[in-house]
């Protein structure tokens, strides 16, 4: 019963839809799983227990009835705690939002539940979804499998310690500069930042809404495109949602075959900052690629050195603004609220108990930078730096499919290291902030262990917006080569929790 945690999403989906294993055993080997393990890796903020067997009994009777299922009926999903749930706690792994009961779904959401997968429940994360570590929750750090003692990546690190942990085939991230790429580069697992406005925003907390991204976490390429088709397309509930049609991301994650292809490197992603053996396994597979028939040529991108001071004005700017509907009134946390303070008082007590520093550092910062006589200074600027970011991505996609980088320049550091230490932190999305700024589409999967520490290394591959589809063409023919070269896939090379 345990192997049942070990199956890919595809075969899980496929052995229930066969009658080989009911969608309860399912849920109920992940559930023991989560109960053996969570207490140290503290990857799940909430468990749906009765939930989640409930969904799957649904799926069984489904099946019993005659019905056909959907390619996920019944697979178990990890759920970053970002995303509203009717009915099951939603904190944003924050106090400001402990008892929290959406009294509504996330499109999102309801595409899973329409999809029959079976939500296990919310998923730890930096609060707001602000941080590089998981650190930054206020329900405390979550470990990464490869080694306890070391951060799973933030800010979803809880969903992608999920994967890695084997307490669930299929998570969901939410990726504003980095929070789905990192976390699945630091775990060895897969994680995509589909083309902004591609999957429904409405219902996701928001952050930073001109950068926020849902999307798909999964152990496998085809797991994680299978999720990716499930969840995007078009919602008019959301304003900024893209009403065209979803390239076929399934299909190009079944090609493994990239001859004929033209990838760029980008040349700014190099040097001072980069671990040696995130480098080479890096060269490895861009050298990989070539030997699969890609053409490989360098690019530079030179407006990219500034996109991580451009992001970290864009993105407390929005945050000082979206964050101002925390004001006790509405939900969750009330302080002092005794009938001697004013509303005023009230509000300033609440978000002085409910936010953490991190969250408070980012609300000043973005004040400050949009403030009159310092608007066009600081914001101003910053958006000028993303149309620059733009227009280099735009001048290397004339001439390649798609770009590569490592995803991140160093492997999982120890939990504590960059606590104090903001600009340390701020590095870990050095690579994926650009695609943010820009809105393409972007995935993180594994490319081997760094030979000095032995921890996951990430290979980034950028597409253009709306070609999702190249993401999953190429990381479906590199995971095939490394797997056929490693004899199995990377992550059970992972040491036993
Ligand atoms: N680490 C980045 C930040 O702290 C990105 C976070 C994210 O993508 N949500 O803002």
């Amino acid at each position: 019963m345990t192997e049942l945690i070990k199956y890919t999403a595809a075969e899980t989906a496929t052995a229930i839809a066969k009658g080989e294993v009911s969608a309860v055993e399912v849920a109920q080997a992940h559930l023991d799983r989560i109960d053996a393990v969570d207490k140290k890796v503290n990857a799940f903020l909430h468990v749906d227990r009765e939930g989640a067997l409930a969904a799957a009994r649904a799926v069984d009777d489904k099946r019993a009835a005659g019905a056909e299922l959907g390619p996920l009926a019944g697979v178990p999903l990890a759920l970053k705690d970002v995303f509203t749930t009717r009915g099951m706690p939603t904190t944003c792994g924050s106090k400001m939002l402990e008892g929290w009961i959406p009294p509504y779904d996330a499109t999102l959401t309801k595409r899973l539940k329409d999809a029959d997968v079976v939500i296990l429940g919310k998923t730890n994360m930096d609060e707001f979804a602000m941080g590089s570590s998981t650190e930054n929750s206020a329900y405390g750090p979550t470990g990464n499998p490869w080694d306890l003692t070391r951060i799973p990546g933030g800010s979803g690190g809880g969903s992608a310690a999920a994967l890695a942990a084997f307490e669930a085939p299929l998570a969901i991230g939410t990726d504003t500069g980095g929070s789905i790429r990192q976390p699945g580069a630091v775990t060895g697992t897969v994680g995509v930042k589909p083309t902004y406005g591609s999957v429904s925003r409405y219902g996701l907390v928001a952050f930073s809404s001109s950068l926020d991204q849902g999307g798909p976490c999964a152990r496998t390429v085809l797991d994680t495109a299978l999720l990716h088709r499930a969840i995007a397309g078009h919602d008019p509930l959301d304003s900024t949602s893209i009403d065209a049609p979803v390239p076929d991301v399934v299909a190009a994650a079944r090609m493994r075959d990239v001859r004929g292809m033209r990838i760029g490197v980008v040349k700014e992603f190099a040097g001072e900052g980069y671990q040696a053996g995130v480098m080479q396994r890096f060269e490895e597979s861009v050298e990989l690629l070539r030997e699969l028939g890609a053409e490989v040529v360098e690019v530079s991108c030179p407006s990219f050195t500034l996109a991580l001071p451009a992001y970290y004005l864009i993105a407390p700017s929005e945050a000082s603004s979206n964050l101002a509907r925390f004001d006790a009134m509405r939900y969750g946390l009330r302080v002092g609220d005794d009938g001697t303070r004013s509303a005023e008082q009230v509000t300033a007590l609440t978000r002085e108990a409910g936010f953490g520093s991190e969250v408070k550092r980012r609300i000043i910062l973005g004040t400050y930078a949009l403030s009159s006589g310092y608007y066009d200074a600081y914001y101003g600027s910053a958006q000028k730096v993303r149309t620059l970011i733009s227009r280099d991505f735009d001048a290397a996609f004339a001439g390649v499919d798609v770009l590569v980088s490592p995803t991140t320049p160093t492997t999982a550091f120890p939990i504590g290291e960059r606590a104090d230490d903001p600009m340390a932190m701020y590095l870990a999305d050095l690579c994926t902030i650009p695609s943010n700024l820009a809105g393409n589409a972007a995935m993180s999967l594994p490319c081997g262990l760094a030979p000095e520490d032995n921890l996951p290394v990430g290979l980034q591959i950028i597409a253009p917006a709306m070609a999702d589809d190249r993401l999953y063409r190429v990381g479906g023919a590199v995971e095939a080569a490394l797997n056929d070269k490693w004899g199995h896939a990377l992550l059970e090379e992972a040491p036993a929790l």
